[in-house]
Parts: C-alpha cells; sequence; structure tokens
C-alpha cells in the first residue's frame, strides 16, 4: 500500500526545504523527494575535491530572509556565517586596484584614486539604490496579485506598493528605470572612471543572456544593496562549510520536525484525478500520495514533463512555453596549492584582496565585447571572470595550507553555434584561467584540480532547463505578478492542490528562502 502524506514536495534545494519545514510545524506529515543523492539543489557543498567542502553552484549569501533562519533556528542547526569585508576587489593592467566593501569611507578612497568626482556622487547613487530597494525587498515576502483576475484580496495586496510607490514621489521615474531598463546609461549618467562602472556593470549581469546596455540587467544593480548578514544591510557573507552549510541545517530542522527527506528519488509523474492532485509517481516505480504537492523544480519540468501538457488549458501552457531560459553562464571551481598573487595587489597570505568578489573585467566595453561574441553564439572571446576564494575567510573550506576558488563566468552560451559543450569546455576554461593568469601569475601553476560545469553540465547537475541559473530568467516580464506567467504567480496552479515553491515562482532565483516561505503560506492559507 502506497503511503499518504499531507504534502509531497518535489525537490530538496533550499525552497523546497523551507517550505517543508513551515508545513510540518503546522503539523503536516511531509515528504521530501529530491533526485541526486544530497539535497541543497543549486545551494550545495560537495566533496568535489577530497578534504574540500565545495558550493558547487551558488557560492555567496545575503539574501537569504532573516525571519527564516529565526524561525526554523537555523542557528541552533549549524548555520553559521563570515561577513565578507571587503566585498569586492578589481585589479587592472595599469598596476591599479579598486576595491569596494562595507566600510564607506574606505569605498571612496578607493573611488576616489579613479575620479574624485565619483567618489562624491557615490553616496548619492547609493541611497538611489536603497530607496528603490526599500519599495522592492517588501514585495519578496508578498505573495504576488492576480492580474489576470484580481479580486478584492489582490487589490489589498497592491496597495502597499502603491503606498510605497507614492512614497518615493519624484524618484519613482527613477526607480522604474533602474526596474526596467540597461544599467550601463543608469551608470554612465552617475560616473565617469571605467573603472568603478565596469565593477558595478558585472554586478548587473549576473545570471543574465544580456548585456550591461540591454534592457533588464539594471534590476541585479540594487542586490548588492539588498539582504544582509547579521544584520548589517548589504553585507555579503560566505557560509560556513559552503552553501551547503545552509541547507544541511534547512535538512537538520526539517528532520527535527517530523519531515521525511529522501535522497535519490526522482520524480516522474504527478498524479492528477480529476483535476485534483493525488500524489507523485517516481522514475522507480513507486507512488506516493498526497492531496498536496509543492513543486520546486522549474515550470518546463513540472508542467510539460511530469504533467501531461494537453490536460492543462491551453492559455496556460502557451504562456509556461514562453518562458526564457536562455542562459550563458558557467561555474569552475578550483582546487588551489596557493593563493593567487596579483601583480596590482601583491600578497600570498590571505589579505582584504582575497576575501571578496575578485572581478576580472576591466570595463563595460569589455563586457559588451564578451556579449558580442556569445550572441552569435560562440563563448566569449576574453570571459567575464568572478572569483572567490572562500578558503580565505573559512578555514572549513579547504584542507590545511590549500585552497579553493570558485568561478563565475559569462559568456557562455548554452546553445553553441559550433560543436558541443562537451567537446569545448575545457578549452573554455583555460581561457578562463588565462584570464587569471593576467591579472595573478603563476595562478596556473598553482591548480590542483578543476570542476568545470558548463551549462549544458548545470542543466544536467540541478535539472535546470536551459542552464538557466535562476529557474528562468530574471527580466521584468518574468517578476512578481509575472513569475511564472501571469495569472499564476500565487503559487497555485491550474491543478488543484498542486503548489509551486521554488525560484520559478516570485521573488525568484537567488539563495532568499522567500519563494518557499510564501508558498508555505499560501498551502497553509495563512
Ligand atoms: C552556478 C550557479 C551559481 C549561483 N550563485 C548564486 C549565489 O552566489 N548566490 C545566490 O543567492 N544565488 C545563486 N544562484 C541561484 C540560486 O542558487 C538558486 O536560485 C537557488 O538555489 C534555487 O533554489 P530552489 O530551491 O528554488 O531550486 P533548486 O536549487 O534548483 O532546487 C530544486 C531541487 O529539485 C531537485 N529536482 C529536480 N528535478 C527533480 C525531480 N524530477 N524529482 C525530484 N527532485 C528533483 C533538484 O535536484 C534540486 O535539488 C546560483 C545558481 C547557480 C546554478
Amino acid at each position: 500500500m502506497a503511503t499518504k502524506y499531507d504534502a509531497v514536495i518535489i525537490g530538496g534545494g533550499h525552497n523546497g526545504l523551507v517550505t517543508a519545514c513551515y508545513l510540518a510545524r503546522a503539523n503536516w506529515k511531509v515528504l521530501v523527494l529530491e533526485r541526486r543523492y544530497i539535497v541543497g539543489g543549486a545551494c550545495v557543498s560537495e566533496e568535489t575535491f577530497p578534504g574540500y567542502k565545495v558550493s558547487t553552484a551558488a557560492y555567496v549569501n545575503s539574501l537569504f530572509r532573516p525571519e527564516i533562519i529565526r524561525d526554523l533556528r537555523l542557528r541552533d542547526f549549524g548555520f553559521d556565517v563570515y561577513e565578507r569585508d571587503p566585498s569586492s576587489f578589481t585589479p587592472f593592467d595599469d598596476g591599479r586596484y579598486l576595491m569596494l566593501g562595507p566600510d564607506h569611507d574606505m569605498c571612496l578612497r578607493e573611488i576616489a584614486k579613479f575620479s574624485v568626482n565619483d567618489a562624491r556622487r557615490y553616496p548619492e547613487y547609493e541611497k538611489m539604490l536603497e530607496r528603490v530597494a526599500s519599495v522592492v525587498e517588501p514585495t519578496l515576502i508578498q505573495v504576488p496579485p492576480d492580474v489576470l483576475h484580481p479580486g478584492l484580496g489582490d487589490l489589498f495586496r497592491m496597495a502597499p506598493m502603491a503606498k510605497a510607490a507614492r512614497k518615493l514621489g519624484p524618484a519613482l521615474g527613477e526607480a522604474i528605470e533602474v526596474l526596467t531598463g540597461p544599467a550601463r546609461p543608469i551608470l554612465d549618467r552617475w560616473f565617469e572612471s571605467e573603472q568603478l562602472k565596469g565593477t558595478l556593470a558585472t554586478d548587473a549581469i549576473i545570471g543574465a543572456f544580456a548585456s550591461p546596455s540591454m534592457p533588464g540587467p539594471a534590476y541585479v544593480l540594487f542586490h548588492h544593496v539588498m539582504g544582509e548578514t547579521n544584520g548589517k544591510r548589504g553585507v555579503w557573507c560566505y557560509v560556513k562549510g559552503g552553501m551547503g552549510g545552509l541547507t544541511q541545517a534547512l535538512a537538520r530542522s526539517a528532520v527535527a520536525s517530523g519531515v521525511e527527506i529522501r535522497t535519490d528519488v526522482e520524480v516522474e509523474r504527478i498524479l492528477v484525478s480529476d483535476g485534483q492532485v493525488s500524489g507523485v509517481a517516481t522514475k522507480a516505480g513507486d507512488e506516493f500520495h498526497a492531496s498536496r504537492v509543492a513543486s520546486s523544480v522549474d515550470c518546463n519540468l513540472t508542467f510539460t514533463k511530469m504533467l501531461d501538457p494537453a490536460s492543462l488549458p491551453q492559455d496556460f501552457i502557451d504562456a509556461i512555453r514562453r518562458i526564457d531560459y536562455s542562459s550563458a553562464s558557467m561555474k569552475i571551481n578550483v582546487a588551489l596549492d596557493a593563493l593567487p598573487n596579483f601583480t596590482a595587489c601583491p600578497g600570498t597570505t590571505a589579505g582584504p584582496q582575497h576575501h571578496g568578489t575578485i572581478h576580472l573585467c576591466p570595463d563595460q566595453d569589455y563586457i559588451e565585447r564578451g556579449y558580442d561574441n556569445a550572441k552569435y553564439g560562440e563563448p566569449s572571446r576574453e570571459p567575464i571572470v568572478e572569483c572567490t576564494i572562500p578558503s580565505a575567510v573559512d578555514p572549513t573550506v579547504a584542507p590545511p595550507g590549500k585552497h579553493l576558488m570558485s568561478m563565475f563566468v559569462q559568456y557562455a552560451p548554452y546553445a553553441l553555434k559550433h560543436g558541443t559543450w562537451d567537446e569545448r569546455k575545457d578549452e573554455f576554461a583555460d581561457r578562463c584561467f588565462d584570464v587569471v593568469e593576467r591579472y595573478a601569475p603563476g595562478f596556473k601553476r598553482s591548480v590542483n584540480a578543476r570542476q568545470v560545469l558548463s551549462p549544458v553540465d548545470l542543466e544536467r547537475t540541478f535539472n535546470l532547463t536551459g542552464g538557466n541559473i535562476f529557474q528562468g530568467s530574471m527580466a521584468l516580464h518574468q517578476l512578481f505578478a509575472f513569475r511564472p506567467v501571469p495569472g499564476y504567480a500565487g503559487y497555485r496552479t491550474p491543478v488543484r492542490g498542486l503548489y509551486l515553491c521554488g525560484a520559478a515562482s516570485h521573488p525568484g532565483g537567488g539563495v532568499m528562502g522567500a519563494a518557499g516561505w510564501n508558498a508555505a503560506r499560501v498551502m497553509l492559507n495563512r
């Protein structure tokens, strides 16, 4: 006889685990089914190299909701963080560098090395972003309204946004530009030094298959003023033991609340009878029955693979098929025998240059050229490389004396014009290593082992359609009331009892836990 649960969660990524925890705390009998051998999804630590804790995909945190950390007592279950100060280091060919971080005075001194005018304007720029963030941030933990069939409740849900927008007053126009427009004209208007603009622009393009001069990426600009670490706004952190430190704590909290977690179980079909969900069937042929199922997997897989699309309303499935999964991100994890010794800021013991994100991208034109290659189906001739070295602050992620580097690389278009990623990824990884070597001679000699995850590998490993790191692009037409598709942003789906609880739904990608938490509240009718 098949076991019966109050809810089955498809996927044990951080959002699926958050949903499971909140449901179990309301005394629901909950089962989480995870396809991989380990929970965590794209927020995971793995022993890819012996003795290392590698954050295979996501590598830095600040967006995870503090309310969830408190509610689920994650610190009691082992969650801990290291603040990043400084948060970024950009070396340049002329031997100079730019360092930014939470220390305001340091930022101004650093920016003034390149432009005194920019240093004068920077505080006002940050205030502008904070004003926009103050409108956007409260919406992250809000269930978006149904814009197709608005009822009274939906109008109530829009009211706080309207109030916040009114508070912005004349700044509303600028806020709309940040939310919808390209990053480049904004940065060009505020600043004159390419060194500062290039560093800020790399933040804007993370995970997007777009250049800074295209509409959309500006939205990500203010991610760096959002979120918090230890109550400090805008401060990003490394999770102790890698990003899996968070999801392992979530899993412990879930189990303590009575959640059953099964790994190595792939859900193949969502079972439906008379328009009502009744459970799931696994690839191994098992069935688990429940009158509520929450999928933390992307919409393409949930609605076109696990369900029969013909059983869904045509306009809904058409909208699902329009979701943009394009991607051009690649991840390389590297085991190092030594820290990189940067020409612009020499040192082989851990220093401030190793603590934050190391941006290897001299200016905005460099990004544009990289994008130009990718839009024609070629990996960037000169890739934009963002490195982090968590072992410089967290001794638990690498064996003594060794180091771990994570490289987030753009642009690596999922659809190549020539060849396959399996054939070409090593040659492209070599090109990325050349970029690091240019700023830190000797780097290549210090490499002990590497894991290269092309967009196709990201798709295979994490079941992410198109290798899109956010389960669907974060362009404005796919955010808030339009995520995943208009009319279904409230975590419910056309199938009664079937919910969405992952990054495919509002507020989208990033390790926030908000989608999982919001979905749980909807399921619990709270
Ligand atoms: C390379 C990369 C780098 C990133 N860097 C950052 C970063 O530094 N900071 C940040 O905040 N965000 C980052 N992100 C984004 C962030 O990691 C994701 O948005 C977030 O982890 C999504 O969490 P989720 O729980 O919604 O979904 P996922 O993490 O995608 O979890 C879904 C889970 O479902 C499982 N699954 C899939 N199909 C099935 C099935 N059929 N049956 C059972 N289980 C299934 C998957 O194995 C997975 O565990 C990055 C993402 C990637 C890929």
